[in-house]
């Protein structure tokens, strides 16, 4: 079928679509009733039917390829490689499983998960889905508040963390991030499941708190842990992201409509099936890991590559080399990691055999037209850009190459995916916007199955986020988007104060309330500025209280508590200390104007602006350099 017939079809008739997709996952029970819809917008997917992510991703493939390899754990910064078929995969989610469950975690409990991106990791992940628990992935690069916060909303009775992760050669250590998180937190977990990878000798271990997984395990290694069957709207998995609060954002996503997104898609967009290969770079921590590094390669047969490590170490063919090695034919990554890639000796690619290498995919951020016609015209295969966002799971927006390759626009992540009825809202008069004319993403409910449930706990938070921003019930994407007269959509950026920092979604407010955290600081703004490789890259300007510190002194340790609080990955990349912020007569701060003069771009309509000695005081700043940075 072309992909014109596959979403009409979708579209036109979304209960015999579904219905047929859904027989690409194993179901115990089979579902009593593909839609319901009682309650808009949420809805019921594939309703009483009882599956298992854990089954289809292992189990069922164990008569067909118990000897093909599921997982491969490259990791050129311990320069350790683990290759596990799936009989040997099975094993180890069962052993894991066992010592899960002799630590009390069933049905419906949480677990976070705060670990590199390592085949443990994945591992720790399908035990959890074995027995029915909720996991909550939380990104091994944030910090021990980023940890805390997260623990407090999900309340888990196991937090599973590594002794370490590695980052250019240089160790991690996670535990005591874990440790101080669990000091802050209100609801820490009974139990922290240490898995050991000998990184940190001085791993420090709270006695009948903390276990040892390795010990744990001695007396789990025949363990046989039954599947635990979940009806298909039951929660998988929870996945935190930054909205406009300081507060994150749980995700939550069900077990049937996801693994059926999954299916779909590994078929139709990236084009693996069962015994071929794909390589996604993302971490575990990200929603392209939950889908496209451990779910949807596994569910459908396929092997699945996990690399920890940087793009360019020992050097920058790695990623190629293991192309070549493991003969992959789908790369997925980001388009920040790719502008690293283009710094380097072109040559670095041509070194090795990429003849098995059909498509990559970019994901996470918007794909600039210099990087993709780069590495287009370097690999020789079509480059496919795709838009999604933790909340869908899956692509929103994306060319399909499994079904038939419809032609790539250069700055446009393409087409609808099957099932997504896409509109673009002019944001003033909550009508169609025309084509070519700037509005807002949206999605038509009932949102397909793989998307996001609700917000975990608070339906209310799901409603008012995304789907009370227009007089007609619509899921806003918060993305202003255009349409052109071939139905391709480009993407302009964030409706709200999210960042998009190397393609993770950081929220500004988080890393104002950071800033802001420290005694000297009076106020804080925090912008995404304009970055070369980044994408985006988070600014500071802040104001003190009165006081004797040293500016510079006050500003370099704004960004080490951001560090020390949220992690790396929030590190300001310039901080400039100011007299005053600039802001609306009624006290909102003029962020866009602050972005806008940072990237030296006209500061826009200034006729609400309170001060505007503010506005010199900016630019003066901007003139004389950061305080820190
Ligand atoms: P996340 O939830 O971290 O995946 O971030 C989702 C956000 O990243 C989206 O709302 C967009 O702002 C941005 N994004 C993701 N993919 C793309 C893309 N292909 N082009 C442009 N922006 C993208």
């Amino acid at each position: 079928m072309t992909y014109d017939d596959m979403y009409r079809w979708s579209t036109d008739d979304p209960e015999g679509f579904w219905a047929e997709q859904a027989r690409r996952i194993d179901w115990h029970v089979p579902p009593q009733r593909t839609l319901e819809y009682e309650r808009p917008p949420f809805r019921r997917w594939f309703v009483g039917g009882q599956t298992n992510l854990c089954h289809n991703a292992v189990d069922r493939h164990l008569d067909e390829r118990p000897d093909q390899l599921a997982l491969v754990g490259v990791s050129t910064e311990t320069g350790l490689t683990r290759e596990l078929t799936y009989r040997v995969l099975h094993r180890e989610v069962n052993v894991f499983a066992q010592v899960l469950c002799n630590l009390g975690v069933g049905k419906g409990d949480r677990v976070v998960i705060y670990m590199p991106h390592t085949v443990e990791a994945a591992v720790a992940m399908l035990a959890c889905a074995r027995l029915g628990a909720i996991h909550s992935v939380v990104f091994g690069g944030f910090a021990s508040h980023n940890l805390a916060l997260r623990i407090d909303d999900a309340k888990p009775c196991v937090l599973i963390c590594a002794d370490a992760g590695m980052r250019s050669g240089k160790v991690i250590p996670y535990k005591p991030l874990v440790d101080a998180a669990l000091e802050e937190s209100r609801f820490p977990p009974q139990h922290v499941l240490v898995v050991n990878r000998r990184l940190d000798p001085a791993v420090p271990m709270t006695r009948g708190r903390d276990v040892d997984f390795s010990v744990a395990r001695a007396g789990c290694e025949d363990a046989d842990v039954p599947v635990t069957w979940l009806e298909s709207n039951e929660p998988s998995y929870i996945l935190y992201t930054s909205g406009t609060t300081g507060k994150p954002k749980g995700v939550q996503r069900d077990v049937g409509g996801y693994a059926v997104a999954l299916a779909l898609s590994m078929q139709t967009v990236y084009d693996v099936g069962p015994g071929q290969v794909m390589f996604s770079t993302s971490d575990i921590g990200w929603v392209v890991g939950h889908s496209y590094n451990v779910y949807g390669p596994l569910i459908v047969g396929a092997t699945s590559i996990l690399y920890e490590g940087l793009p360019t170490a020992p050097d920058p063919g790695i990623w190629w080399k293991i192309c070549a090695d493991y003969g992959v034919r789908t790369l997925f990554s980001s388009p920040t990691a790719i502008r690293v890639l283009k710094k380097q000796d072109v040559t670095w690619l041509k070194r090795h055999d990429l003849s098995a290498l059909s498509w990559l995919f970019l994901a996470g951020e918007p794909l600039d037209e210099p990087t993709a016609a780069w590495i287009e015209s370097a690999l020789g295969k079509p480059v496919i850009d795709n838009y999604w966002q933790t909340e869908t799971g899956w692509p929103v927006l994306t060319l399909q190459p499994g079904l038939d390759l419809k032609p790539v626009k250069l700055g446009s992540p393409g087409l609808p995916n099957l099932g997504y009825r896409l509109r673009v809202i002019d944001e003033m008069t909550g009508n169609d916007a025309a084509p070519n004319e700037k509005g807002v993403l949206v999605i038509e409910p009932p949102l397909p199955p793989g998307c996001m449930t609700t917000v975990w706990g608070n339906d209310d938070r799901f409603l008012a986020s995304y789907f009370s921003h227009f007089k007609e019930l619509l899921y806003s994407s918060l993305d202003w988007a255009v349409r052109d007269d071939d139905g391709y959509t480009f993407i302009l950026g964030r409706t709200d104060d999210v960042i998009n920092v190397a393609g993770h979604r950081l929220g500004t407010r988080e890393i104002e309330e950071s800033v802001a955290s420290h005694p000297g600081v009076a106020e804080a703004a925090v912008v995404g500025v304009h970055d070369e490789v980044k994408g985006q890259v988070p600014v500071v300007f802040a104001t003190l209280k009165p006081g004797d510190g040293s500016v510079a002194t006050s500003a370099s340790e704004m960004g080490q508590r951001v560090v020390e609080q949220l992690g790396g990955v929030a590190r300001p990349a310039r901080i400039y200390v100011v007299n005053a912020l600039p802001k609306t007569r009624s006290g909102k701060l003029l962020r866009r104007s602050l972005q806008a003069l940072a990237e030296q771009r006209d500061p826009g309509d200034l006729s609400t602006l309170d001060d505007p000695g503010a506005l010199d005081e900016i630019r003066q700043a901007l003139e004389r350099g950061p305080d820190a940075g």
